[in-house]
This record gives structure tokens, sequence and C-alpha cells, in this order.
């Protein structure tokens, strides 16, 4: 029988929506070319906050406040359901100068965050993070457990029109039908359409990550400096991040990025000086004008759906665009006005 929605694309955003259709009974199946979350979701950091908050549109604001306000209640699921815990873990971040106070200060009043500015620092204490693998070992595992049809290593090589609406995707297994189709691609999201959305302006930006091994209490927040960042785990890890890149679909990691990310981080901490640098990996995030993702049906084509284009922030975005995108599907008050997220460039 076919299934009620067919999820184009299986990272953080395909499995988190698969999961919220899936609620209501709707047969969903996801088709993912490689391991579900294997892509961007595995290589992000998972700061669940803008940078910088105060640097951005309300939009995108909006999509992480309420991401956020989600996320304790969704792992808490997620870990319910699967008995995989998503170390999510509110450890505060501080921001190391440059930057500017008054706009932090303003910023923060406005929207009732907490912020404390002493001499040489802003400490944002409610900024939590989650453990990208272990969310996607946990979202995977949930998503099985519902029910969900997870079709891994199949590739969307090409997606057939009728008139107004999708009626076929085809893949290197074969060809596929649904009732409605959601594209949720991450920076391959406008390869996925092709002549259906020519002028998508989505597009992969690369970020590199280091890891370190340390000892479990060397650091206990994030740490931010001019758009570098710490990421302490609970078990001692400690990411560095991260490089903004555009260089196309190139996933290759660079010597001349692992030497600044090294440099800074020493610098950020120099008890890292001593500890082990275990990984260097780059991702590619799915880049969006302003940050701003569409979560909207396509103008043209009645029973084409995205979820995408979430760039820096699709692991905070997840459980709210989710959320936002079921509304929308189902005629149902999103809760948010949708216009900023709307589909442009099909
Ligand atoms: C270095 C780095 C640091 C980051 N740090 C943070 C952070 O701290 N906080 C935060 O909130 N966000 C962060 N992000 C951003 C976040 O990771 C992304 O916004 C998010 O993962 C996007 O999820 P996605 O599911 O849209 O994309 P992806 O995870 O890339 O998933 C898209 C999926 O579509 C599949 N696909 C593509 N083409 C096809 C096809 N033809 N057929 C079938 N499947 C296909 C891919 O295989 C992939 O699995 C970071 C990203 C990077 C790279």
């Amino acid at each position: 029988m076919n299934p009620d929605f067919l999820i184009l694309g299986g990272g953080i955003i395909g499995l988190s929506t698969a999961l919220e259709l899936a609620r209501d009974g709707a047969r969903v199946t996801v088709v993912e070319r490689g391991m579900a979350g294997g892509e961007s979701s595995w290589a992000g950091g998972g700061i669940l906050s803008p940078l910088l908050p105060w640097h951005y549109a309300a939009p995108v604001n909006q999509l992480c406040h309420l991401g956020n306000a989600l996320y304790p209640d969704w792992v808490a699921d997620l870990q319910s359901a699967t008995g995989i815990d998503p170390e999510y873990w509110r450890c505060g971040m501080r921001v190391l100068p440059p930057f500017d106070a008054n706009a932090a200060r303003d910023w923060c009043a406005q929207h009732g965050w907490p912020l404390v500015q002493d001499d040489s620092a802003l400490w944002l204490p409610e900024v939590a993070q989650v453990r990208n693998p272990r969310l996607i070992k946990a979202l995977r595992a949930a998503v099985l457990a519902r029910g969900i049809r997870l079709l891994e290593e199949t590739e969307i090589t090409a997606v057939t029109r009728a008139g107004s609406r999708l009626s076929a995707i085809h893949t290197t297994h074969g060809h596929m039908t649904a009732a409605t189709y959601i594209v949720t691609a991450g920076a391959w999201s406008q390869m996925v359409l092709g002549e259906l959305a020519p002028h998508w302006p989505i597009k992969p930006m690369r970020g590199q990550m280091l890891l370190f091994r340390a000892n479990p209490g060397v650091l206990n927040h994030v740490i931010l400096q001019q758009g570098i960042y710490l990421i302490p785990r609970r078990d001692g890890h400690i990411l560095v991040g991260s490089t903004v890149e555009d260089v196309s679909f190139d996933k290759s990691t660079t010597d001349a990025a692992r030497t600044m990310l090294h440099g800074a981080a020493i610098t950020l901490l120099p008890a890292l000086q001593n500890a082990p640098l275990i990984m260097h990996w780059s991702g590619l995030r799915p880049g969006s004008v302003e940050n701003i993702p569409t979560i909207a049906r396509h103008p043209v084509i009645e029973n084409l759906y995205a979820n995408t284009g979430h760039f820096r922030y699709g692991v905070t975005m997840a459980p709210a665009s989710a959320r936002l995108l079921a509304s929308l599907i189902a005629g149902t008050a999103p809760g948010l006005d949708m216009a900023a997220y709307r589909w442009v460039g099909a």
C-alpha cells in the first residue's frame, strides 16, 4: 500500500518530520541515500541556540526559541521510547570579546533571556546542547519503533510531475508514489527537485570541526569567541568549530582549517595543549538566505512540501520545524507567522 507521506532525505529534519506526521497515525516512509543522519546532522556541534541571537532576524530566533522550548520534552520522549540518551545539557555559553554589549543587553532584555555581563565576557546561562550522534541514534530508533518505513542506502535519482502534482520519485531501488511528498534533503534539496525548484537559494556551506579527548570537568560550558566555539561533552570530549565555507559539495577537510581551529582552541582553553586531537571532519550545512529555512508548500505543486534550509541551526530548529510543517499540512494554526518560511525560487 502506498504511504501517505514520502519524506525525501533522512537527516534530523527528515526523521523529526516523519515522527511528527506519524503521531496522528499517518503511514510514512523516509528515503535516505546513506545512513539516516549521516550528513550535516551527524557533523554538527549541537549547540541549541543561534550563536549570537542579536545577529539574526526574527524568523530565525522565533524558530530557535520554539525549538528550545520543545527540546526538554522532546528528548525525554525519545529517551523513554528508545532507551537512548541524547545528552541534552543546559550547560550555558560564555561569550568572549569582542562583542557589542549594548546589542546583547537590549536583545536579551527585550526577549527575556537571562544575561550576565562582567568586564570581560557575556554569560548566557540558558544555552543548552545535545550530542548529535546520540540524538540521531535515538531519532532513528524512535522512527523504527513507531512503524515508520526507513529506506536507507536508497538514492532519489529523479522526480516525476503530472500537471500540478508530483506523481512519483525514482530511486536506485525502483520508483515510489505517495499522496504527499516532503523534501528534507538538506544541502541537496535543490538537486533532488531539479527543474521543480530551479532558483531555490539553498546551497551547501561546509563546516569543519575538530574533536579533542580531555578529562571530564576540564570545561563545563560552551565558549564562543569571534565565531569559534568549544563544546564540552559530559565524558570529557571537546568539540571545536567551525568554519563556514562556500565550496559547493566538496566535503574534504583542509590543513588550513585544522591549523586555525587547533590554534584557536588552545588560545581559548590552554589545557587542550596536552589533549589528544582525535578527529577532524566536515559537513555540508543546508545554507539559506539569512539562515531562514523553507517550511512550506511548493508554489505550484500541490502535494509537495519542503522542510529544509536550516543552515547553521537545524539541530536547534528540528522539533519546532517538524511541528510547524505538520500543522501546515493539517491546516491547523501553527502559532507562528509562516510567511517568512515560504517557498521562494521555485
Ligand atoms: C560543522 C557544523 C556545525 C553545526 N553546528 C550546529 C549547532 O551547533 N547547532 C545547530 O542547531 N545546528 C548546527 N549545524 C547545522 C545542522 O547540523 C544542520 O542545519 C542540520 O543538520 C540540517 O539537517 P537536515 O536533516 O536538513 O540535513 P542533513 O543532515 O544533511 O540531511 C539531509 C539528508 O538528505 C539525504 N539526501 C541527500 N540527497 C539525497 C537523495 N538524492 N536521495 C536520498 N537522500 C538524499 C542526505 O544523505 C542526508 O542524510 C551544524 C552543521 C555543521 C556542518
